[in-house]
């Protein structure tokens, strides 16, 4: 049987952003320790850990005296070489394991990765040079969309081609590197599956979240999605063989397309809690940063319930501060909406600052309240 880690252990983070920090600030409650590792010091979730260890992902010393202080290591950001990985590997264990990590930190390999076992996916191509990325935009047709294999997030290294004319210089706008190019899908919306899967083969999932971008951006999010029970069910069913596939412990989150044929296709998997699944830190019984807990520490998971009818999670961008401190004292007079911020940091145009979440008796009224709460920040 696996070793229960238990309350008081500690417990490693890889990265130490807004998801590390919610991470820590569960795991604090539940009476762990945390450490974090990252190259930035007095960070989101440095600021909430116990112990902040500042060095590059590529010191591996660091690493391993990094390792040797703590129980069981996870991340929070899937960007971290996999030698980092390794090297932790041989003095604590890693959740999810390397091989789920190193799946999901390339686009390119994530998609064949889907493909090949049979995921639904938007027809794509592969090119590592300017004629394979003809050949791609040719066989795929347009529109398309060309995407960097490597560290694509939010929509960074993205471009529409409309005609087989834009190839050439969004090579050089992407710099000559590897990439994805996948047919342009007509959307009818998007959501998002966060699942986890224990040591043990246990699983659970959250119902699916709709997403609704702005500029590439998660804006907001609102559960139950306006899907048919058969394609939640559909999504929930592609996530759990996921988490199979991969033998994986810990929280994963798959996003969707859902085209206008009423298609489901996979867009991506973050081996990580996601920004879609922020709103179960308030209205579900478990959030999905205790859910990492219970599963990296080899716990039984927790229940996905949520504790109302319905849910909706705005973001707040930098753009919120561009003219100003937000007005705070406005938006908390939505008694009913609770507030996250990630600690200071220089507000910048895209920068996910912090996030609303209220919950109602329908995906509408939860949503007015959240979307209410973040104008009044403009007042
Ligand atoms: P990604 O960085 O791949 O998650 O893409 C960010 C957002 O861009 C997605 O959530 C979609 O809103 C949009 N997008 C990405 N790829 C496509 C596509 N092939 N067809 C239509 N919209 C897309």
């Amino acid at each position: 049987m696996t070793r229960v880690i238990g309350p008081g252990a500690a417990l490693g983070v890889l990265g130490s952003g807004q998801l590390g920090r919610m991470f820590a600030i569960a795991a604090r409650r539940m009476g762990y320790r945390v450490h974090t590792f990252s190259p930035e010091a007095d960070t989101p979730t440095g600021q909430v850990a116990d112990v902040e260890v500042v060095a590059e992902y590529e010191d591996l010393d660091a690493l391993r005296a990094f390792a040797r202080q703590v129980d069981v290591v996870t991340f929070e950001f899937e960007n971290v070489p996999i030698v980092a990985v390794d090297a932790i590997e041989t003095i604590t264990p890693v959740r999810p394991c390397g091989m789920a990590l190193h799946t999901a930190q390339q686009r390119a390999r994530e998609k064949q990765f889907l493909a090949d076992r049979g995921f639904p996916t938007a027809p794509f191509g592969r090119a590592a040079t300017l004629d394979e990325l003809w050949d791609a935009v040719a066989r795929i047709g347009t529109p398309a969309v060309i995407k960097t294999a490597a560290f694509g997030y939010d929509g960074k290294g993205q471009h529409k081609v409309t005609t087989p004319a834009d190839v050439e210089h969004i090579w050089t706008a992407i710099g000559h590197q590897e990439a994805v190019v996948e047919k342009f899908v007509n959307l009818q919306t998007e959501v998002s599956v966060v699942a986890a899967r224990g040591i043990d083969g246990e699983m659970a999932h959250y119902q699916p979240f709709e997403n609704r971008h702005r500029d590439h951006i998660l804006d907001v999010t609102t559960t139950p999605a306006a899907i048919t029970p058969s394609l939640a069910a559909r999504a929930a069913e592609i996530a759990r063989d996921l988490l199979e596939e991969l033998q994986y412990v810990g929280v994963l989150c798959v996003e969707f397309f859902v085209d206008t044929d009423g298609e489901l296709l996979v867009n991506e998997i973050a081996p990580r809690p996601h920004n879609s699944g922020h709103l179960t830190f308030d209205a579900a019984i478990t959030s999905q940063f205790e859910q990492q807990v219970r599963a990296v520490c080899a716990l039984p998971l927790g229940s996905t319930r949520l504790l109302a009818p319905a849910a909706a999670m705005a973001n707040l961008l930098g753009e919120l501060w561009e003219d100003d401190e937000p007005n705070w004292a406005a938006a908390s007079r939505f008694s009913d909406v609770k507030l996250h911020l990630y600690g200071k940091s220089e507000a910048r145009r895209g920068r996910k600052m912090g996030h609303m979440t209220a919950m109602g008796q329908t995906t509408d009224e939860a949503l007015d309240r959240v979307i209410s709460a973040r104008d009044a920040l403009l007042i």
